[in-house]
């Protein structure tokens, strides 16, 4: 078993591609349990923690955040740079697992594990995030809609590495909520919806809308979103978008809920979480 502490993203790439089995360590939460319980043969393990570049968040003047993907969900959580929209990754970030876990895990680390109920994933795509990637062919960036590829499959090459998440500038006084059903507290998600609302007056200006735990990958339906821009998010129209966004998932049994479940319930929820987000909106125009 090889154990190696590179100091720059290009030393993390060239140690991982030093054997079959050598995986990233980022905050270890599940990379050691599964070792643990024999899911993963491991070769090697990249400590990730000393890469300097993978650590911290930043703002540029364009608003855009960066947050390293080693930035702890605690951080995340706290991280006042993300503002209006931006804020559903730090509402995610907050309701992930327990204290314990937020100071563990890391961002990189989730999204790369890609546990179709973690709950970061449909904030990143209603946030409009992209990844930047690092491998052995040099750097590339992956919007999160396009990262996301089945049942903990991702957009992620051999030897390649989440180097960071960029979350562009929300519209302009739009509130960005994310909410999660679980079977208990601290739990991943049954059912989660993230929100990102523009209001102009009593009008919806723009509307983002990913769901989590009701498909292999986290789901988007632009055109429902669409549909919505320049309604009053009443019920009606509200209800219609939520059935569409429905309707593009496939849920599956598992032991959270059943999938018959997860298809009744999405629809109210989408309602109340779309609902929840106009007052806040409303109430802080
Ligand atoms: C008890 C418990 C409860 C939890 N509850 C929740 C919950 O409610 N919601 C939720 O969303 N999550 C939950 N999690 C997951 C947790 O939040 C972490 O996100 C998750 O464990 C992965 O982050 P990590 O930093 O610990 O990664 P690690 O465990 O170190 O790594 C996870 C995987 O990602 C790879 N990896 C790590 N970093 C990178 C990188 N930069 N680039 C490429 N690959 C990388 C590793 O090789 C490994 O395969 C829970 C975990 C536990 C143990």
């Amino acid at each position: 078993m090889t154990f190696s502490r590179p100091s720059t993203v290009e030393e993390a790439v060239a140690a991982l591609s030093a054997g079959e089995q050598v995986a990233p360590l980022a905050g270890g939460a599940t990379l050691m349990a599964i070792a643990n319980a024999g899911l993963v043969e491991l070769e090697g393990l990249v400590q990730m923690a000393g890469v300097g570049e993978l650590s911290g968040s930043s703002r540029s003047d364009d608003g855009t955040v960066r947050i390293g993907a080693m930035r702890l969900h605690r951080k995340t959580a706290g991280d006042d740079l993300l503002i209006d929209g931006q804020r559903v990754i730090a509402d995610a970030a907050g309701q992930i697992g327990n204290p314990a876990i937020r100071n563990m895990g890391t961002i990189g680390g989730s999204v790369a594990f890609a546990d179709p109920a973690a709950d970061y994933l449909p904030s990143l795509l209603a946030a409009d995030a992209v990844l930047e990637l690092a491998g052995p062919s040099g750097r590339r960036e992956v919007p999160a809609a396009d990262f996301f590829l089945g049942w903990m499959e991702t957009a992620l090459a051999e030897n390649e590495i989440i180097v960071a998440v960029r979350v562009p500038p929300a519209p302009a006084g739009s509130v960005g909520i994310y909410r999660k059903m679980s079977r208990v507290a601290g739990d991943f998600a049954t059912i989660s919806v993230a929100l990102v609302l523009q209001m102009d007056g009593e009008t919806c200006a723009d509307i983002r809308i990913g769901v989590g735990g009701c498909n292999p990958t986290p789901v988007r339906v632009p055109d429902a979103e669409t549909a919505l821009v320049g309604s009053d998010l009443n019920t009606d129209a509200v209800d219609v978008a939520a059935r569409q966004i429905t309707d593009a998932c496939e849920p599956q049994d598992d032991v959270r809920a059943s999938a018959a479940y997860r298809s009744r319930v999405l629809p109210r929820i989408i309602g109340r979480v779309v609902t929840e987000g106009r007052q806040i909106a409303l109430e802080g125009s």
